[in-house]
């Protein structure tokens, strides 16, 4: 008998539990499921400030398939999957969102495909019912990201996936601190199945997103993923340096033939704004890539557990 593990990050997610919890053990209990899989559900509490911890715990209580982890504060998303994979036992995995955004039913579908050997399946979203803005803003980005690094991202394509124990050996032996999931999935590589889902409304509390925070993600996603853009910023450098020196050298000559004209306040200005702005630029992004090197090097683990079902006290903690 083989084992599936789930794996549920929550954070101030009280308020979804319940119904996750019940839903996942409507479909875990499927006939055909259950005949073929034992499985464990993990919850990961991702520094909670609600009652999500006391929930989570009372269905360990009851149910020994329940596990639980939980971290000392909020650690993020990507911390909480990681947390959830190194801890999981199956021979399968698969990670689903709290808020029922993810449709629980796919799960025997992803199983399906597990089965004919693929080694990720993934659920992909499409966007109806969404904002404008938002539809097109990550079209956009996405447009963009997939230019600029060397891994593909699917618009969509999010964190609802089925892994196989080997995908998420591959997985865990990254070791980066700075983790963009999306990147890192697709990193890995073998064969992918993809299954297509309609946008579903969250049950009940809010998204952790807002605006600015999926603008840092989405320049994560551009910076952890290669050096690219330091390499466009030195391309652009060295157009920019080839037309000063040829406009340097038309000035040059015009001043042997014709002589001192009147001082030119506009290229002036322009030509500082222009080097000014293109400067700083590359300052950030220089920046970017230093923070990063920073955080790497401190080598601090990933999130650290205050309490659990299954890790004991002590237990090497990242
Ligand atoms: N989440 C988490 N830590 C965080 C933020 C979110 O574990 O710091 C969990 C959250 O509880 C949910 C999932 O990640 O289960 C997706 O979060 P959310 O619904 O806010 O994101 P969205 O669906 O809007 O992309
Ligand atoms: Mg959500």
């Amino acid at each position: 008998m083989k084992t599936l593990s789930l794996i549920i990050p929550c954070y101030n997610e009280s308020s979804s539990l319940q119904e996750i919890y019940h839903e996942l053990s409507n479909v875990l209990n499927d006939d055909t499921l259950s005949t073929l899989y034992n499985y464990e559900i993990i919850f990961v509490n991702d520094g909670s400030v609600d009652d999500t911890l006391e929930k989570i715990k009372a269905f360990s209580i009851k149910d020994e398939t329940v596990k639980y982890i939980s971290f000392s504060r909020n650690f993020g998303k990507e911390s909480a999957m990681l947390a959830g994979l190194h801890h999981s036992v199956g021979n399968v995995a698969i990670i689903i969102d709290a808020d029922l955004q993810h449709p629980p039913r796919l799960i025997l579908d992803m199983i399906k495909y597990y089965e004919d050997g693929y080694d990720q399946v993934i659920a992909k979203r499409c966007r109806t019912g969404e904002s404008f803005t938002r539809k097109h803003l990550t079209k956009f980005y996405y447009r963009i990201i997939n230019k600029l690094v060397d891994v593909e991202l699917v618009d969509g394509m999010g964190d609802f996936r089925l892994l196989s124990r080997k995908a998420i050996n591959s997985l865990l032996a990254l070791p980066e601190y700075n983790r963009f999931s999306k990147g890192l999935f697709s990193w890995i590589g073998y064969d992918k199945k993809i299954i297509e889902y309609e946008n579903q409304e969250r049950v009940a509390g809010e998204s952790k997103w807002s605006l600015p925070s999926l603008l840092n993600y989405a320049i994560d996603g551009l910076i952890s993923f290669n050096s690219k853009p330091l390499r466009l910023l030195i391309h652009l450098g060295v157009i920019i340096t080839v037309l000063n020196v040829i406009y340097i050298g038309i000035t040059f000559i015009r001043i042997l033939l014709f002589g001192i004209e009147t001082p030119g306040y506009f290229t002036l200005i322009a030509a500082i704004l222009l080097l000014g702005g293109i400067q700083l630029i590359s300052i950030g992004v220089i920046g970017e890539y230093v923070g990063r090197i920073f955080y790497e090097v401190k080598r601090r683990p990933k999130y650290v557990v205050s309490q659990s079902n299954i890790i004991s006290k002590g237990e090497q903690l990242d």
